[in-house]
């Protein structure tokens, strides 16, 4: 469909909010509970925090949980019975001021998620979720997506994308048909776009590395993996909150002769993903396992997928608890932006 631009005006934000929840949708919003903002299921406006930099989670697990039942069975000497998840119970979901990297971050699960096999649990789950983005007015130290060629007002995976300008109202950009489903809800609420230049009421955020220099500079073999990673914990706490990591591992919970088959995330961090029964890992030490992570994202991804495994959106290097910076390693292999 073609994008359509409408104004909707700062005292009408908390009825378009509650206008969603009430027609029975689930709303997720960043809410903030003393220092920690997080992606919580809202019911009133006053809950939502939209002065926000970086949530410390992401808001992958909406589409691809930490754990999710993939099936139950049952089992006596004779028979087994499988009983299928009912994909129809997924509710409809909108997600509600996530920030351009994170509506950017369903293209690459959607990417990893399609690549050899529809995966039809993230499928449903992403296809009855709408995402309304808000444009970045501040970014810190730790974003960088201006580097993996997004920007703080991109419309990337956004079904409508709010830009708060003059006045402290919103334009909306309405992207997808999901978008304007919603709009359509609420119209009464939308005015005729003023004419405006959105990019200067986005935060100016440089770009800090070039992509084709990083993506040329990198190999296996040469360069200082071990001294990036010398202090990494091997945690994971990197990839649990990336909203682009998508690592899981499948595990039954429960004896023979009931249980479930689960997935739950995983993370090419831990020294077990790539241990072998055998007691042989491959991935041994941890400069090889910070090496995966980074050539998975900006070496394998591109070649195999055509999407970058990172939006740039900072978190791993917040959430880090001993202060490893992917920004500074990636300006350091890149040679930084000349
Ligand atoms: S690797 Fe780090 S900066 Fe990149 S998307 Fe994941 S959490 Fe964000
Ligand atoms: S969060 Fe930091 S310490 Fe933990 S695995 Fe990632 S890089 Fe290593």
């Amino acid at each position: 469909m073609t994008p359509q631009n409408k104004l909707l005006k700062k005292e009408c934000l908390p009825t378009f909010v509650e206008t969603l929840v009430k027609g029975g949708k689930l709303l997720y919003a960043p809410t903030k509970e003393n220092e920690r903002i997080e992606f919580k299921l809202i019911e009133n406006f006053s809950e939502i925090y939209l002065d926000y930099i970086q949530t410390t989670k992401s808001i992958k697990s909406i589409v691809f949980p930490p754990i999710e039942k993939l099936f139950e069975y049952v089992a006596d000497k004779e028979h087994v019975e499988i009983k299928d998840v009912n994909l129809n119970t997924i509710p409809e979901t909108i997600v509600f001021g996530a920030h351009p990297c994170d509506a950017a971050s369903f293209k690459v699960l959607n990417a990893v998620f399609t690549w050899d096999c529809n995966d039809e649990f993230f499928l449903t789950r992403k296809d009855k979720t709408t995402v309304i983005g808000l444009s970045c007015k501040n970014h810190d130290d730790y974003c960088f997506c201006t580097s993996v060629d997004l920007n703080p007002g991109s419309t990337e995976g956004s079904d409508i994308l709010l830009t708060r300008i003059e006045n402290d109202n919103y334009l909306a950009e309405i992207m997808t048909e999901k978008g304007e489903a919603v709009y359509k809800l609420v119209k009464n609420l939308f005015e005729p776009a003023p004419q405006v230049d959105k990019n200067a009421f986005v935060t100016q955020l440089p770009k800090l590395f070039d992509l084709n220099d990083l993506r040329g500079k990198l190999s296996f073999e040469g360069l200082s993996w071990m001294q990036q990673s010398l202090r990494c914990l091997s945690c994971g706490t990197c990839a649990y909150v990336c909203p682009t990591c998508s690592c899981f591992d499948i595990q039954d919970i429960g004896n023979q002769t009931k249980g479930k088959r689960v997935r739950i995330w995983d993370t090419c961090a831990l020294p077990q993903f790539t241990l072998h029964t055998s007691g042989h890992n491959p991935r041994h030490f941890q400069n090889e396992r910070w090496r995966q992570r980074i050539m998975h994202k900006f070496s394998y991804e591109p070649e195999r997928l055509h999407v970058y495994g990172c939006v740039g959106c900072g978190r791993c290097s917040r959430a880090c608890p001993v202060n490893i910076n992917i920004l500074e390693n990636l300006i350091e292999i890149s040679g930084g932006n000349k």
